[in-house]
């Protein structure tokens, strides 16, 4: 069987049986990001967040036969008043081994304050060479985006780094630089898999695939129903390939 990353879930919040799905229908690695499961009011909840996606996701991961990797970082949705706390303790946990990436991060009602929290991970991401999970949000995608990418030319990180992520038809045109482009298959909150596979079958972009599998309604099958898709609609093999395996390898450097 060939194999599948699945570049973006929250998995704290998902049962074992998806887990075991997941193994089962040829995933091979998930990453599984930090969020907002409850409030985040004190640094102090997310530091323990941290740490039972470091500690206990990749455990669940093991026993379920799926490979967690992690992602450490502040959500825009959800992040207390004095995170500059965080941002001082984000690094510790760059040497763990089951920590990939710094996300996910971005912005979402886009306030000065979160506009300031996505600079200093990017600055982190940038200082510490490590990958960086940038989210846009459902409402006000385009003015986010452009937003985001003045904010990546300020603070001059390599676009190797970057995953920008949700990603859709009506925003992959503002992409005008090499970062990695995520796209996130989970209607109808965000796009399907035949909006996916168009994109990738009109666009040469780095796409990396993911299905944002968290507390709402989400599809554990997102990848492999997205490859199947590209598939039957003739995208090329390799762009099939890259989107739901080689280029999360590649950023992520699995
Ligand atoms: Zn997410």
């Amino acid at each position: 069987m060939v194999s599948l990353i699945d570049a973006h879930t929250h998995l704290d919040v998902r049962s074992f049986e998806d887990l075991e799905k997941m193994a089962l229908c040829g995933i091979e690695a998930v990453i599984t990001c930090a969020h907002d499961p409850y409030k985040m009011s004190v640094p102090e909840v997310y530091l323990d967040h941290w740490d039972r996606l470091i500690n206990l996701e990749t455990k669940r991961g093991e026993m379920a036969g799926v490979d967690v990797k992690v992602a450490v970082g502040a959500h825009p949705m959800g992040y207390p008043k004095n995170w500059d706390i965080l941002i001082k303790k984000l690094p510790e946990f760059f040497d763990n081994e089951n920590v990939v990436a710094i996300g996910e991060t971005g912005l979402h009602y886009l306030t000065d304050d979160e506009k300031n929290l996505l600079k200093e991970q990017l600055y982190l991401a940038k200082d510490y060479n490590m990958p960086i999970i940038v989210h846009t949000p459902e409402k006000n995608k385009k003015e986010a985006l452009i937003e985001i990418l003045k904010i990546l030319d300020e603070v001059k990180i390599k676009d190797n780094l970057v995953m920008i992520d949700h990603i859709n038809k009506d925003t992959i045109n503002l992409i005008d630089r090499d970062v990695y482009v995520g796209l996130t298959i989970q209607p109808p909150l965000k796009i399907d898999c035949k909006e996916a596979s168009e994109i990738i079958k009109n666009y040469d972009k780095k796409f990396i695939l993911s299905s944002d599998l968290g507390s709402l309604k989400a599809d554990v099958y997102a990848l492999p129903r997205t490859k199947l898709y590209m598939k039957k609609i003739g995208v090329e093999e390799d762009k099939i390939g890259s989107s739901t395996y080689k280029n999360a390898k590649e950023f992520y450097r699995l």
